[in-house]
């Protein structure tokens, strides 16, 4: 395991986010040299609020690696059926190599429905019952947030053989993905959710511990063991001490009773969002270029670093 020291290292993700672009610029001239540049159709349906941030990071990241990104909007009363027809007109459009669609959505559309009916060859987003099924496997068009969070992990040095992992929350999109990455990497890993029992005893075992809620504040510094390495994916909205009205972002972790205890953490901002913008890019890329067969020495390896 990794020694505490006196300062833990403080895993940047936009560091590694950068690490990432340069890596694959390469990539990204060969596609357009060859007239294929990657391009992100991201589609809202209404414009929700809470939403908009993420898709400004995706624009800022798309411009940054050089792909090309739309926002396509359809009014917030539209029906599955008017939903459904415009993502199949995305899998029908030769030109689009990468399909996301913006979340929440309005009360009353099936949002698994709509996801599972994105080509699983452009859901860069990972969340196509195919592409779920990959981290079985750890190859293919992998959850963006998870293949963030084990990026961060390996930043961090500590070895996953045999490592006590535990993940908190167990959502299909980022705690249950995690989880299965992590166990193609040979660890021990231990899932909690809402109704696990004793949550501190579990995370206190933990050489590793990932936290996916939206909880600010879950988890406190007796709960983490020395030395530990911790990734927080939760982002949470608080009110700032910078006058009233004011919010400020914050993990699922407290931060300040933590960090003093462990060996690595990640912040919030700047931790696991930066780099789940950088693999959304990088799965565009990736699906523009076809994902090579796993035989293929071309083949690109899972993380970039
Ligand atoms: P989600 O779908 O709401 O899942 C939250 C998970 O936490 C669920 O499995 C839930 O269990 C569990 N949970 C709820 N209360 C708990 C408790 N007290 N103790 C233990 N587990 C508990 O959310 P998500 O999409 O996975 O996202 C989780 C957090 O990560 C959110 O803050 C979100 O904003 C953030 N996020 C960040 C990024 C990024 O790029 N940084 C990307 C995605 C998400 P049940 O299912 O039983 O309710």
């Amino acid at each position: 395991m990794v020694a505490p020291p006196s300062v833990p290292l403080l895993l940047d993700g936009r560091a590694l986010a950068d690490s990432l672009r340069t890596k694959h610029a390469p990539d990204v001239a060969w596609l357009k040299e060859a007239g294929r540049t990657p391009r992100l159709v991201v589609l809202q349906v209404g414009a929700d609020e809470a939403a908009q941030a993420y898709i400004r990071g995706q624009r800022r990241g798309a411009e940054a690696w050089g792909l090309s990104y739309e926002v396509r909007t359809l009014p917030a009363d539209s029906g599955e059926a008017a939903v459904r027809r415009a993502i199949r007109a995305l899998n029908a459009d030769r030109a689009v190599t990468g399909i996301l669609l913006s979340l929440p959505l309005p009360e009353g559309l099936g949002v698994r429905a709509l996801q599972h009916t994105i080509d699983p060859e452009k859901d860069v987003e990972g969340v196509h019952p195919e592409n779920l099924g990959g981290c079985f496997r750890g190859r293919g068009l992998l959850p963006c947030t998870a293949l963030a969070a084990v990026a961060l992990i390996e930043m961090s040095g500590v070895a996953l053989e045999g490592a006590e992992v535990v993940v908190v929350g167990h959502s299909d999109i980022v705690g249950k993905p995690v989880a299965m990455l992590l166990l193609g990497r040979d660890a021990t890993v231990t899932v909690c959710h809402k109704f696990t029992t004793g949550l501190a005893a579990h995370t206190r075992r933990a050489d590793v511990l990932v936290v996916a809620v939206g909880k600010p504040g879950l988890i406190r510094g007796d709960m983490v063991k020395e030395g530990a390495v911790v990734v927080d994916v939760g982002i949470n909205a608080v009110p700032s001490d910078e006058g009233p009205g004011r919010m400020r972002l914050v993990g699922d972790v407290a931060f300040e009773e933590v960090a003093p205890r462990v060996a690595a953490i990640t912040p919030v901002p700047g931790g696991v969002g930066p780099v789940t913008v950088a693999m959304l890019m990088r799965n565009t890329v990736l699906a523009a270029r076809g994902i090579p067969p796993p035989d293929d020495p071309n083949q690109l390896p899972l993380f970039a670093h």
